[in-house]
């Protein structure tokens, strides 16, 4: 058994970073990544994807029909790694387009909307964002209740979303919603695209600002919005399945642990330009995150090596999910512990170490136990399809 990759990928891993250190110079983001912090930030991230999109980069494993690489399950998890560990900046358009909406269109789309969709995905045009919670659908999302009412040829949606990260500055959206109130909670549920929300009579996005003070996520309103009926994505009243389908891509993803690893070496290198007392202090707990931040990149390896060969990751991208999300909020904790009293200075704070970083970081990795399933859920997957363990 040896764990390294190819002559193939390693080519591959040079020409990526060697493309990203030049492009972003300097401009990474740190620690768990936060998206765009502004409408400038936000730019800069849609300019790098169109940069991303001309190279045949933003969905690399994707068919090259389809605007991507053909390239493999290891060549992709190359782009991945190099991704995160330099905090490539995304509009949503490889988070929730390449890793969730793109491959559900390739499963379970007709010829027309690939054709449509899928290559203004993979040139960075499009900028999807999820709709499926609710205000009373959650972890329980079979429960929502937003509805949706064929009129002839198009759906007439009314309802709420909420938590639409991204809302504000995407274009599309992928949405949940019931077509069928007296089937079983599962079975009449139907899976939407919506074009140019921005543009979409009755549709409105209010801003959420979360405990970071930013604007990363939204409230949406639904009321008498039409979409056409051929944007249903799979049959009618199967969209649970269809929404499934797609969760099982969210979770199989390896940039987190890169990016940790990056807070890491930053950190160390702070402990090697301090003060004596500190290194004494710090040393060993740094090398306890080093031992689980590798741990984690093999946990990350191993959906891989699945996916290549032809397994799908299920419980096993649940341990994974668990795993980085609680690895990083310990790792961000410590970090800011570990900066001391100035360690607390946002982005904004000229004088903030890291940049500012650490804090954000920290804040940000709050709800990374929450979302994309809770942790809970994700403990319950693991007893239940991973342990055998009965529901009750
Ligand atoms: C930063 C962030 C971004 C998000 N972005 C999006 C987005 O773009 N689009 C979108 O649709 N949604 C998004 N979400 C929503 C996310 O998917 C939900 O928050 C998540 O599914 C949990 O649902 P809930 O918040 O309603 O909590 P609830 O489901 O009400 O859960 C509350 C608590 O109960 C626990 N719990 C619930 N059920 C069980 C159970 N059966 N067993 C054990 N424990 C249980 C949960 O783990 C949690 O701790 C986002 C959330 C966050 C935090």
């Amino acid at each position: 058994m040896e764990f390294v990759f190819g002559e193939k990928e390693e080519k591959l891993r040079a020409e990526v970073r060697s493309f990203l250190v030049s492009y972003l110079k300097g401009r990474e983001e740190g620690g768990a990544g936060l998206g765009s912090r502004t409408e400038d930030d936000f730019e800069f991230a849609k300019g790098f994807n169109t940069e991303l999109g001309k190279r045949g980069w933003i969905a690399p494993a994707w068919p090259k029909e389809y605007g991507g690489l053909g390239a493999s399950i290891y060549e992709q998890m190359v782009f991945n790694e190099e991704f995160g560990y330099y905090g490539a900046p995304d509009t949503g358009t490889r988070g929730f387009g390449v890793g969730m909406i793109g491959p559900t269109i390739i499963i379970h789309g007709n010829e027309e909307q690939k054709k449509r969709y899928l290559p203004r995905i993979t040139s960075g045009e499009d900028i999807w964002c999820q709709g499926y919670s609710e205000p009373g659908a959650g972890s329980d999302l079979a429960s929502l209740t937003t509805r949706a009412q064929r009129d002839g040829d198009e759906y007439v949606i009314n309802g709420q979303k909420i938590w639409t990260s991204g809302g504000h500055r995407a274009n599309q959206m992928f949405c949940l919603v019931r077509t069928d109130p007296d089937a079983p909670k599962h079975r009449g549920i139907s899976f939407l695209l919506i074009d140019d929300i921005k543009n979409t009579p009755g549709l409105s996005i209010r801003p959420l600002i979360n405990m970071a003070n930013r604007h990363h996520f939204n409230e949406t309103f639904f009321e008498d919005v039409r979409v056409p009926a051929r944007n249903l994505l799979g049959e009618e009243n199967r969209g649970w399945y269809v929404g499934m389908t797609l969760l099982d891509f969210e979770r199989s993803g390896i940039g987190g642990t890169a990016s940790q690893k990056r807070t890491l070496e930053k950190l160390t290198q702070t402990l090697k330009d301090g003060p004596a007392w500190k290194r004494e202090k710090y040393r060993t707990k740094l090398a306890d995150f080093v031992v689980s931040n590798n741990v984690g990149r093999f946990l990350g390896y191993r959906i891989g090596y699945m996916q290549a060969s032809g397994m799908v990751p299920n419980y096993e991208a649940s341990v994974v999910k668990i795993y980085q999300s609680e690895l990083g909020q310990r790792i961000y904790n410590f970090g800011v512990n570990m900066l001391g009293l100035a360690g607390q200075f946002v982005p904004e704070e000229p004088m903030a170490p890291l940049g500012g970083d650490m804090p954000e970081s920290y804040i940000t990795a709050v709800p990374s136990s929450i979302y994309s399933g809770s942790n809970e859920i994700q403990r319950n997957i693991i007893a239940t399809r991973g342990l055998g363990l009965p529901r009750g």
